[in-house]
Parts: C-alpha cells; sequence; structure tokens
C-alpha cells in the first residue's frame, strides 16, 4: 500500500500550491523541501523580498522628489540600510510561516530535506524512502551565469539576485549584466538609495520580450530617474579585485572594448531549471536542450504517475504561471479536468512606474499577419495619475480589426501589475474593447486610463 497519493517536490509557488489543491481534493499529500523555510525562491529569495525592498525605496524616492511640492516639509528620511533588510526579513518570514500554517490546515506532510526518485512510485529523503502513487516534481529553477564569460559568483561582490537581497552595505556603483525584470527591479532598488547603476545589456533593448514601443518608454523613464544603460554589448569578463569588480565587455557595433569599475556586479542573465539530485536520468525523464523536463499537456512526463510543473518545466518563468500549474496538475492526478489557458498569463515589472503586459505584442501581430487596431491613453490625461506624480506612460490595448476581440495589453504607468487584470478576465471571456470601454469605471481611478484605451480602439477616448 501506497503511503501517499501524491508526493510533491519543492514547496515554491508551483509546489505548495498542488500540495494545497491536493490535499483539499482528498490526496493524501506530502511536500519534499530541502531549503529551511516554505515558499521556495519566490517567498525566500525572489519576488516577496525584492517587492519589500522596491516598496521601501519607493517610500524614499517619494519624500525625495513629491512631499515638499505637496506641502509635505521636513527632514528627508535617511536610510537605514540594517533596517531595512529586516523588516523586508520579517515579510519573508510572515509568508514562509503562512505556507506552513495552510500546509498544517489542510493537512499535508512537509517532508525536510532534499529528495531523489530511485523509481517510479518511489521517493528518498535522507535515509527514508517513501512509498506514492503519484509524484510531482516542483524543483524551480536557479540562477545562470553570463553565457560564454569568464564570470566568478562569490555571492558578496560578483552577484546572483539572491546575494543582492542582502549586501552588507548600499554599493557607491553597481553594474548590472542583463537588462532583463529582475536586473531592472533591483537596479531600481539601489539607484533610488543612491547607487551610480550602469546597466550592460547585450542586445540593443531593454526587456526584450516586450512591446517594443513600452520597451522604449521604459528605458527613457528609467534613464531620467538615473540608471545608466550600455545596450548592445557583450560581457566577456568578470574580474574580482579585493573589494571591487572589473567588467570588460564589447560593443557589438564597433567591436570596441571597455572595462568599468564596480563596488558589486548584479548578474541577472536569466534562470536555468534545477533537476540536480532527482536522478532523472536514471528513470529516463527527457530533459529540453535548455534543461527543462519535458512534460505533455497534462503535465505528466514520459514516465507515468511522474509530474512536473513550475519554472522547471517550458514556459515563462513566473510564479502565477507555476500556480495556475500546480493547481491544474493536482487536479488531473486527483481524476479532474486542470486547465491552464497560457494565452493570457500576464506578467509585470514592479519598478516605478510598472509595466504589465498580457497577449500579444504588435511585434507579433504583425509577424503573423493579424489585422488588429490599436486603442492608447496616455496617463497624463487621467486625474488620479496627475494628483498623484504619476502621469508617465499610457495603456494601449491591441484589438482585432474585424471583431473587435481584445488580442493583447500593455500598460506602462501606476499600478499597471493590477489594472492588466480587468483585460486578464475580459480577454478570459473572449470580450471586445467595446465590452471594455462599455464599463462603467469609478472616478477618479487609473483605471479608467484602461476605459479610455478601450474607447480609443472605437470612436475615440474622451479626455485624449
Ligand atoms: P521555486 O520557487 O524555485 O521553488 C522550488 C523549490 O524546490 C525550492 O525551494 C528548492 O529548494 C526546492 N527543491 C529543489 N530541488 C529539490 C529537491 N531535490 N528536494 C527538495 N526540495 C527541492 N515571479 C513572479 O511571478 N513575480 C515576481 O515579482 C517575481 N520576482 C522575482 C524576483 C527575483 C529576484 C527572482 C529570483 C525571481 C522572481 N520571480 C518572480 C520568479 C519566481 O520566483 C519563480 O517563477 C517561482 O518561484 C517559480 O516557482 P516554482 O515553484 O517553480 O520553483
Amino acid at each position: 500500500m501506497s503511503q501517499y497519493d501524491l508526493i510533491v517536490i519543492g514547496a515554491g509557488p508551483g509546489g505548495y500550491v498542488a500540495a494545497i489543491r491536493a490535499a483539499q481534493l482528498g490526496l493524501k499529500t506530502a511536500c519534499v523541501e530541502g531549503r529551511d523555510t516554505l515558499g521556495g525562491t519566490c517567498l525566500n529569495v525572489g519576488c516577496i523580498p525584492s517587492k519589500a525592498l522596491l516598496h521601501a525605496s519607493h517610500q524614499l524616492h517619494e519624500a525625495e522628489h513629491n512631499f515638499e511640492t505637496m506641502g509635505l516639509k521636513g527632514a528627508t528620511p535617511k536610510v537605514d540600510w540594517k533596517q531595512m533588510l529586516t523588516y523586508k526579513d520579517d515579510v519573508i518570514g510572515q509568508n514562509t510561516k503562512g505556507i506552513e500554517f495552510l500546509f498544517k490546515k489542510n493537512k499535508v506532510d512537509w517532508i525536510k530535506g532534499w529528495a531523489t526518485i530511485p523509481a517510479a512510485g518511489k521517493v528518498t529523503v535522507g535515509d527514508t524512502t517513501y512509498d506514492t502513487k503519484n509524484i510531482l516534481i516542483a524543483s524551480g529553477s536557479e540562477a545562470a551565469s553570463v553565457p560564454g564569460a569568464d564570470v566568478t559568483i562569490d555571492e558578496k561582490i560578483v552577484v546572483t539576485s539572491t546575494g543582492a537581497l542582502t549586501l552588507p552595505k548600499i554599493p557607491k556603483k553597481m553594474v548590472v549584466i542583463g537588462a532583463g525584470v529582475i536586473g531592472l527591479e533591483l537596479g531600481s532598488v539601489y539607484r533610488r538609495l543612491g547607487s551610480e547603476v550602469q546597466v550592460i545589456e547585450y542586445l540593443d533593448k531593454i526587456t526584450p520580450t516586450m512591446d517594443n514601443e513600452v520597451s522604449r518608454n521604459f528605458q527613457r523613464i528609467l534613464g531620467k530617474q538615473g540608471l545608466d544603460f550600455t545596450l548592445g554589448a557583450a560581457v566577456s569578463k568578470v574580474e574580482t579585485l579585493k573589494t571591487k569588480a572589473k567588467v570588460t565587455y564589447t560593443l557589438r557595433k564597433d567591436n570596441s572594448e571597455h572595462t568599468v569599475d564596480a563596488d558589486v556586479v548584479l548578474v541577472a542573465t536569466g534562470r536555468r531549471p534545477y533537476t540536480n539530485g532527482l536522478g532523472l536520468d536514471a528513470l529516463g525523464i527527457e530533459l529540453s536542450k535548455g534543461g527543462q523536463i519535458v512534460t505533455d499537456a497534462h503535465w505528466q512526463t514520459k514516465v507515468k504517475g511522474i509530474y512536473a510543473i513550475g519554472d522547471v518545466i517550458a514556459g515563462p518563468m513566473l510564479a502565477h504561471k507555476a500556480e495556475d500549474e500546480g493547481m491544474a496538475a493536482a487536479e488531473v492526478i486527483a481524476g479532474k479536468h486542470g486547465h491552464v489557458n497560457y494565452g493570457v498569463i500576464p506578467s509585470v515589472v514592479y519598478t516605478w512606474p510598472e509595466v504589465a503586459s498580457v497577449g500579444a505584442t504588435e511585434e507579433q501581430l504583425k509577424e503573423a499577419g493579424q489585422a488588429y487596431k490599436v486603442g492608447k491613453f496616455a496617463f497624463m490625461g487621467n486625474g488620479r495619475a496627475k494628483a498623484n506624480f504619476a502621469g508617465d506612460g499610457f495603456v494601449k490595448i491591441l484589438a482585432d480589426k474585424a471583431t473587435d476581440r481584445i488580442l493583447g495589453a500593455h500598460i506602462i504607468g501606476p499600478a499597471a501589475g493590477d489594472l492588466i487584470h480587468e483585460i486578464c478576465v475580459a480577454m478570459e471571456f473572449g470580450a471586445s474593447a467595446e465590452d471594455l470601454a462599455l464599463t462603467c469605471h469609478a472616478h477618479p481611478t487609473y483605471s479608467e486610463a484602461v476605459r479610455e484605451a478601450a474607447l480609443a480602439c472605437g470612436d475615440g477616448a474622451i479626455h485624449a
């Protein structure tokens, strides 16, 4: 007799959500986690701590730049870095303890330690082997290094995002290698806290998967905030000197070589799936070229009864994508019909302003030869945004030219990460831009900018 119906390996947002849902559906479930706390990358060294530091540093920015204009006078706050890190750690603790509570509440057993899979139906942790009807691998990802470059990460001077969340002091000069979401969020944090920040990116644009128009505007706004961009530059070497690092890069346009010194170098060139120690080779589980576990449409690997979800499989490395897959896979394992709509997964950058998108970009529609129309509305025309010093940016909705069905949306502006969800819901229901435009939106809210962009897909926005 199996001890468990399901053992989940990894307690990140994919794994812990899957374990809770499986238990709710009546499966006897355990979750193995090698880390000391639950919550995975996201809660311990990812989404949550980075957002805590973004929040704190944004408050400082507001105090320095906007308080006086609003008649709030007095000494500008000084940064107590140690306390800021304590605040961040408290936030992590509250969240990871919350998952512990949810495991107890839902009767999910937490098996502490690193798991291997000796055979289908068996999971070994330390000296104990557990029998289980099903296994769900949710082992996540780890930071990747700079492709083709000579870089040694010591997590002190040359750091990944994990080291960047616990620096002993705020660096005078930080070089960020990679202008993706993680590099820009953490670069923003340190820029607001006073660091000189230079972002070096191989491609000629920042956040390369973003709609071009949004990406260009985003770069301009971050540039105004003092982030310095070196684009089209291939980093070849990062040397660690005693208390500094030297970064060597070549500009692709003229092949000229340059060096720059930094107190801290943040390597933010992406993440790769983490499958170390699981014993996948011996089981015959297939990996893609990029190291992701290959699954079928129901998240089952080549081996019956072994499933995989989250960062360790294909698709965007996002916590909410992992969560959705976790819930759906648990439902499939319980004999129900789990489903993830991969066409409607939002992505958000939590800088100020925020950037959020869902669905197709304009470039993708052009490439697909799809006839579309664009409705755009600038936050400068939104009363609430103007009052809150948040007039930078716009909402852009892309709709099918013939049917008006919403195909994608891209927002750069205040609360973009929240606003995007009304468009996600609309897309899930197959709504047209007109459906959004006909929906009454409360005044004065940022969401009126979404409605105005939807109106602009038709007869025109009112406040443009
Ligand atoms: P993970 O969260 O990586 O969890 C996997 C867990 O499995 C780990 O805890 C690991 O210890 C454990 N594990 C691995 N192997 C074993 C084993 N053999 N035995 C036992 N345990 C094992 N995403 C967003 O959507 N929004 C954000 O704002 C965001 N911000 C981020 C900021 C940073 C700095 C970083 C690094 C990432 C961020 N992400 C964000 C990405 C997000 O963290 C990941 O997409 C998400 O955590 C993936 O979830 P997962 O469950 O697949 O894996």
